[in-house]
């Protein structure tokens, strides 16, 4: 199990449930503008409002490192998303196209992803703008963003 490898020197380990599949947890949850649905924009931008990202605990400690003005890819749980549909029907399109062919939130397992410009940090919070979700959406991880404004990409 890769939890059972050793640590490296300063890295620091929390509890951590085993588990027999692919087990999620939240790790935050997401604050933006936008309580309903059609609210939203369809894909965040930079110059959308900002939002805060609110990370639990114990995983605030892993946000060490993390450098302002940076490109975060941040990866949620559209909750409030079906799961079941293989064909779909967008807005603006006359047939059905594949889940698969979309970015629809519409997925067998709904993870969204969109990449944020990290505008501040205080505390658990983290002030960014380029998000697309929903008041109150799950989140599930960050990460350094591979993306043309990266200052200083992790490994
Ligand atoms: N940027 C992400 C991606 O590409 O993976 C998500 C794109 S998805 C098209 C964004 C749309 O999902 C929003 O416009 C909104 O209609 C919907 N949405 C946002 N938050 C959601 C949530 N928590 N549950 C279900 N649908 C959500």
């Amino acid at each position: 199990m890769s939890q059972q490898q050793a640590r490296r020197p300063g890295e620091i380990a929390v509890e951590h449930p085993q588990a027999s599949d692919a087990w999620l947890q939240y790790i935050g949850r997401i604050h933006t503008p936008w309580p309903r649905r059609e609210d939203c924009p369809r894909q965040g931008g930079l110059d959308g409002p900002e939002c805060q990202i609110e990370v639990f605990q114990p995983w605030d400690q892993a946000l060490v490192g993390l450098e302002l003005r940076s490109a975060l890819e941040v990866l949620y749980w559209l909750d409030q998303s079906r799961r079941d549909l293989v064909l779909q029907c967008p807005k603006g399109r006359d047939h059905p196209v594949g889940t698969f062919a979309l970015r629809s939130p519409v997925r067998p397992n709904p993870i969204g992803s969109s990449v944020v410009e990290l505008m501040g940090v205080e505390g658990q919070l983290l002030r960014v703008r380029g998000l697309d979700c929903l008041d109150g959406t799950p989140l599930l991880d960050l990460k350094p963003a591979r993306s043309a404004f990266m200052t200083n990409p992790g490994t």
